[in-house]
């Protein structure tokens, strides 16, 4: 019995030490360095690796106060967004709508070219992760929707129809109004490049909303200086601490230059949305 008893005794004392010693790999300490997360062999620890931020997305929706959210709440995995996606700013896209006296304007920037759609009011619900993780296998942009911004209105990818990468100065890029968006031919609202009525009211370094992943996304600047696309990863972001994540996260950014908003496909496990 003895000669058994030992082996089986020494297996499970080796067992449980290559356990613990697995387990740490698996779950490192998150560091606590302004720094914020590493990324090892695929798996993000840290700030990115489950954590419930679901109080610090829906602070960032009610302290913004927009009209357009009608409301924010959790359910389960998920943070739920119901919004009418009609901008809290003025746009020359208003003429023609029950809005018009109130939120008409004429843009009249040289360059800008009216298209023939007009804003109207949806009853849109997005389903994002509250605790967003980096995904094992990333998952490329299936619809033009890809996020939504603080004031309600949604993040559309870099495409135009027939996906076209939309560039600067040309083609859908024209009809952005003054605030950085336009109406789909379905009268959506949306925005493709930086929503700039928040970020010209929260500062070019804030938050301004969230990709269908549940990570967030933020103006073109940090720490004073502008973010260029060149040091940003694939996806168009890249891990630090933030004002609202000063534990470190993985965000987005927005530049001045194509993509704009998100690169090739979602850093973490799109949410849904629906209309
Ligand atoms: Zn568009
Ligand atoms: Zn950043």
């Amino acid at each position: 019995m003895k000669t058994i008893q030992r082996p089986l005794f020494l297996t499970i004392l080796i067992c449980i030490l290559l356990n613990s010693c697995k387990s740490e790999q698996d779950n490192p300490i998150p560091n606590n360095t302004t720094t914020g997360t590493t990324t090892t062999g695929g798996t993000t620890t840290g700030a990115s690796s489950g954590t419930d931020y679901s109080t610090i997305m829906t602070k960032a929706f009610t302290d913004y106060g927009s009209k357009s959210v009608s409301s924010v709440t959790v359910d389960g995995d998920y943070l739920v967004i119901k919004c009418t996606g009609v901008p809290d700013h003025k746009s020359p896209y208003f003429k023609g709508t029950s809005w018009e006296n109130t939120l008409y304007v004429n843009d009249t920037r040289s360059g800008f070219k009216v298209n023939p759609n007009i804003i109207a009011s949806f009853s849109y619900t997005f389903r994002i992760p509250k605790s967003p993780k980096e995904a094992t296998t990333k998952k490329t942009l299936g619809t033009a929707t890809i996020g939504i911004a603080l004031n309600g209105v949604p993040l559309f990818n870099q495409y135009a129809a027939g996906n076209t990468p939309i560039t600067v100065g040309t083609g859908e890029y024209v009809s952005f109004d003054l605030y950085g968006g336009h109406p789909a031919p379905s009268s959506d609202y949306h925005y493709h490049i930086e929503p700039n009525y928040i970020t010209e009211k929260k500062g070019t370094d804030a938050l301004i909303g969230f990709l269908l992943d549940g990570f967030p996304v933020y103006g073109s600047k940090e720490n004073g200086k502008t973010v260029a696309s060149a040091s940003l990863d694939a996806y168009h972001g890249h891990t630090s601490a933030t004002k609202e994540y000063p534990n470190g996260i993985y965000h987005y950014h927005t530049t001045a230059d194509a993509p704009f908003i998100n690169g090739n496909g979602f850093f973490g496990t799109a949410g849904t949305w629906a209309k």
